[in-house]
């Protein structure tokens, strides 16, 4: 079974009745919007396999000689095969791991700390334009939320223009049929269109690492939602911060939360508005789902995100090329095989597919895993159930801290880029740049320029497919910035300019 293609998950728990704590600002709309099927992301079956075969041919049981004194031994309780590990910290305040189940009955929803006032600069991006007055913010403006946005409407036909004149060439791929891989077998073995769910084949223009070891690109998708706050206040609490992929009908239904998630000097990301496997949808409806979800975040937060995450990593060359030409980067999580991914698998506690316990093992994975790399890592973690902020907030967080050797980060400081980086409005055009106009990626000022005689045209370039035990694909180490980008078919030419903006090749 490929979890890519299961059924919409159910709907995030509501608070508890009588629980007045939501977040500062009511879900706009209904509460029944919330109750809609959000999206996921979900590993794939492959992965938790791998994870579980690791645990029950070796375990994963540290030695307690690794462990700084005072570490805590946390005796698994509710996941076959019964198996113990060891965490250099929790939260004093943690969920019991026996109490992060499947159908656990809601805690009590945490307020935001503040909430984010228009006119308000974040005092991480002083470039920033003022966060926008939403008093008259009208969900009614935006599609039905959860539902794939109609493709006919104005807004839509304008990105379609967009991505027309971004020069990109949008690769004549046909949209893949649900079921994931086995439901489209001569897609899953046709290595030209790169098509990530079936073999981790990755581009050059795909975010999946990090140039530094040890640093973690720590990224929470589907949200915001009701248990956000919680991760919110947490992540304040001890000085972290993070990346947000935003499902933009959560943006509507949670505005303040994402202001809040950006005001607080968090990335924010865009992943879509309702939450499909993009390689199962037309083009047109490709450039909806993240036209709506960028709208969505760009009237609430008053910057346009340059980064995206598709859901379920589904993502081929043509589903990138309408990314790119959108301006928005896809990024991923690491990936070392098919079956070795940096997921959590956080988001099957909610539907039994998986256990607290387990996650924290996969979590031990991933760092086990992630000290055998000469670069760093990007995970894949969720915020929009209770389950996976518990577990977030109570075990794997207090943990990373407590072993000192991680660095812990959104993606754009990972990848070195910087927050300002990470929206249209702010960015420098030095060192993230977005594919704009004709495609040409553009270095404005003293940088060369793609007629200079000093740009050096590489030519084609070879899809990574990762799995060849090498560490990962994003370990590339020339220096150099790619200027400009096209694609065409199945081909992507990049020139390549020598000698500047050192160590953006990785992941740009
Ligand atoms: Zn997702």
């Amino acid at each position: 079974m490929n979890h890519a293609r299961q059924a919409p998950p159910p709907p995030p728990p509501p608070p508890p009745a009588g629980t007045t704590t939501t977040p500062s600002s009511p879900p706009t709309g209904s509460a029944a919007t919330s109750q809609q099927p959000p999206g996921v992301c979900t590993p794939f079956s492959s992965q938790s396999a791998a994870f579980n075969l690791s645990l029950q041919s070796g375990g994963t049981s540290l030695p307690s000689g690794s462990l700084p004194s005072g570490g805590t031994t946390i005796p698994v309780v509710s996941a076959p095969p019964t198996v113990s590990f060891s965490l250099h910290a929790t939260n004093p305040t943690a969920v019991p791991l026996a109490s992060i189940i499947a159908n656990a009955p809601s805690g009590p929803t945490s307020p935001l700390a503040s909430t984010p006032t228009a006119g308000s600069i974040p005092p991480s991006i002083s470039n920033a334009p003022p966060l926008p007055d939403i008093s008259g913010f009208n969900p009614a403006n935006y599609p039905p939320l959860d539902k794939m946005p109609d493709v006919n409407s104005p807004q839509v036909q304008q990105w379609k223009q967009e991505v027309m004149n971004s020069g990109i060439t949008i690769p004549n791929i046909a949209p893949t049929v649900p079921g994931g891989c086995p439901a489209n077998p001569e897609a899953a073995t046709d290595a030209s269109r790169c098509w990530w769910t079936c073999g981790g084949c990755t581009r050059e223009s795909d975010i999946e690492s990090c140039p530094d070891k040890l640093h973690w690109g720590m990224t929470y998708d589907d949200g915001p939602a009701f248990y956000t706050t919680q991760l919110l206040n947490y992540l304040d609490e001890q000085s972290l911060k993070t990346t947000f992929f935003l499902v933009g009908s959560r943006v509507i239904s949670f505005p303040d939360i994402a202001r809040s998630e950006y005001m607080s000097g968090h990335q924010i990301g865009v992943h879509t508005w309702s939450h499909p496997p993009l390689t199962t949808k037309t083009n047109d409806e490709v450039i909806a789902e993240l036209g709506w979800a960028r709208q969505a975040i760009r009237d609430v937060l008053g910057v346009t995100p340059n980064t995206m995450r598709p859901p379920y990593g589904d993502i081929d060359d043509r589903v990138r090329a309408i990314s790119l030409a959108l301006g928005m980067i896809p990024v991923m999580w690491t990936r070392l095989s098919p079956a070795v991914a940096f997921d959590t698998g956080d988001f099957d506690i909610q539907s039994g597919l998986t256990s607290a316990s387990q996650v924290i093992l996969n979590w031990q994975n991933i760092l086990n895993n992630a000290t055998m790399l000469d670069h760093g890592f990007l995970s894949l973690q969720h915020d929009l159930f209770q389950d996976s902020v518990d577990i977030a907030t109570g075990y794997l967080l207090p943990d990373a801290k407590a072993r000192g050797d991680i660095t812990i980060e959104p993606v754009a400081m990972c990848i070195k880029r910087g927050l300002s980086n990470s929206y249209i409005e702010t960015n420098d055009n030095k060192t993230f740049p977005p594919p704009q106009g004709d495609g040409t990626v553009t270095i404005p000022g003293d940088l060369p320029t793609a007629t200079n005689p000093s740009a050096t045209t590489i030519g084609a370039l070879n899809a990574s497919t990762t799995g060849d035990g090498s560490g990962g694909s994003g370990d590339n180490q020339g220096s150099g910035a790619i200027e400009s980008f096209h694609m065409s078919g199945t081909i992507v030419t990049l020139t390549i300019l020598a000698g500047i903006l050192a160590n953006m090749l990785t992941v740009l």
